[in-house]
């Protein structure tokens, strides 16, 4: 991977894409977006923001329209059928223009607050700027136990630094967003090929809080 050069980062300004993977998220994404219009409006960059929907059975493609339609800066892809989390934010990512991109899960678990800070250590240099959370609420044990020991196993199993304690709120820099959508992997684990690629990376602390409503797409099962 070729590094990137922080030097040609926009100090103040550019624009700021966000890609938010939605899979039957009709109860939860007004409030989401009204979050996170908030935090947006107060960073000073232009920015677009890309909610992919990923094959819900709910009124979630109705409540993206709605947003559509009161906010220019918001694209919604349609994809065909629920193909999963990764694959929604791939593309997502493939749509971002952005001279940083941030992917956020559309539930409010990953907090719109904690941008602005990515932001700053992205102007100091970082490439990759992850959410490293510090608490976790409202996950069962099984939740918890799972993703600790797979995070600490993966650790050990790979030659490059992988961060523990992430998920796939992180910040990256259109170097890096660029090197991942040229990768020929069609099923894709974005949070390993982030930390593959190499580029440099940094935490930002968050606490998590349980879901605002709605339940997980993940089942036990489909979590092993
Ligand atoms: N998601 C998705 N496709 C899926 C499952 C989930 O796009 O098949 C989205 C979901 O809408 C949310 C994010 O991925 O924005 C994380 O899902 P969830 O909150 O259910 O995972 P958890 O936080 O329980 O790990
Ligand atoms: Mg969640």
């Amino acid at each position: 991977m070729n590094t990137a050069d922080p030097n040609t980062r926009p100090q103040t300004g550019g624009l700021l894409s966000i890609v938010i993977p939605c899979h039957n998220e009709a109860e939860i994404i007004q409030a989401t977006h009204r979050r996170l219009q908030q935090v947006l409006s107060s960073t000073g960059m232009n920015h677009e923001v890309i909610y992919v929907d990923d094959g819900s059975r709910d009124q979630t493609l109705r409540e993206l329209e709605k947003i559509v339609a009161s906010d220019p800066h918001v694209t919604v892809v349609e994809l065909s059928r629920n193909f999963g989390q990764q694959a929604a934010m791939s593309v997502g990512l493939s749509e971002a223009r952005g001279d940083a991109t941030v992917i956020l899960d559309a539930d409010l678990q990953d907090p719109p607050e904690v941008i602005p800070q990515m932001l700053t250590r992205w102007r100091n240099g970082a490439d990759v700027v992850y959410g490293q959370r510090r608490t976790r609420e409202g996950e069962t044990a099984f939740k918890l136990i799972t993703a600790s020991l797979f995070h600490r196993l993966f650790r050990k199993l790979v030659p490059y630094r992988m961060p523990v304690d992430t998920g796939d709120f992180k910040l990256l820099d259109r170097a890096v967003v660029e090197a991942i959508c040229q990768l020929p992997e069609k099923r894709r684990y974005m949070r390993t090929l982030v930390a593959w690629s190499g580029f440099k990376q940094e935490p930002v602390l968050y606490d998590r809080e349980a879901r605002s409503a709605g339940a997980t797409k993940y089942s036990p099962l489909k979590l092993l």
